[in-house]
């Protein structure tokens, strides 16, 4: 079972300290993903989705040695995209969607990718996120992108208690000054990253003193503590890789 969250968002002024707490902690948190255009970013993105960005890294290196732009990946075959792009899942999709995209962008946009959102929701294998993405970190325009670490984050802070991506970029964005909206989606991103990880967040060490899910996540690792101490220690060969597992009550 994942860490509830709070069931309730904190007030604007909470809210207000957690943010200024993590603009503090992370002031000059950019993107991790290497690009050196806004062409590269465009395809470094679509390719992160269910994706490290390390992993990302890895790969476009070849992909841009071999197609440096848009026109040249219009014209690349799709398998030997996807020879290059396999190791980061979903690799036929993704080598579809970049294909595709770098033809729109020759066909409609002269070559260079556009900076709209509405051009840029148009190309395939691009939504909100992505959009987002590309919007404020090529481009400096004022746009929030919600990947799972923005989402888990901003709910574990009590700002949102909104169950889509959408929902969460309204609320957040309602707290953050406007020109703050690019930097603010790199605080929460590199505090999912480094301190408020999925499974186990890192409590003791966050600096978010009053965030609301601090008792919460005591809680629920405790209990977890407890369900391992009833359980007893794993045995060698057990089934599950010798995970610990609950006995079942007579
Ligand atoms: S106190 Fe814990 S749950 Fe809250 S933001 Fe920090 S690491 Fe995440």
């Amino acid at each position: 079972m994942a860490i509830p969250f709070p069931k309730r968002k904190v007030s604007r002024a909470v809210a207000a300290e957690e943010l200024a707490i993590l603009e503090r902690t992370y002031p000059h948190a950019v993107t991790a993903l290497e690009y050196e255009s806004p062409f590269e970013l465009l395809v470094a993105v679509i390719l992160s989705a269910q994706c490290t960005d390390a992993r990302v890294n890895m790969i476009t290196p070849h992909l841009f040695a071999r197609y440096p732009d848009a026109e040249s990946l219009a014209r690349a075959r799709q398998h030997d995209v996807e020879t290059i792009i396999k190791s980061c899942g979903f690799f036929r999709m993704k080598a579809k969607n970049v294909i595709a995209a770098a033809q729109a962008i020759v066909a409609e946009h002269g070559g260079n990718v556009p900076g709209e959102r509405e051009a840029l929701e148009a190309l395939p294998g691009v939504g909100r996120k992505t959009a987002n993405v590309v919007m404020s970190v090529a481009f400096g325009e004022a746009a929030f992108a919600v990947d799972t670490h923005v989402f888990r984050v901003a709910h574990r802070l009590g700002l949102t208690l909104a169950t889509t991506p959408r929902g969460v970029e309204d609320d957040v964005t309602k707290l953050v000054p406007r020109e703050k909206w690019r930097h603010a989606h790199h605080w929460l991103i590199l505090h999912g990253r480094q301190i408020c990880k999925a499974p186990t967040p890192l409590c003791g060490t966050c600096p978010v003193t009053m965030c609301p899910s601090r008792a919460i996540v005591a809680r629920y690792l405790s209990e977890k503590a407890a369900a391992r101490t009833a359980v007893g220690p794993a045995r060698p060969g057990a089934r599950g890789g010798g995970v610990p597992r609950l006995r079942r009550s007579s």
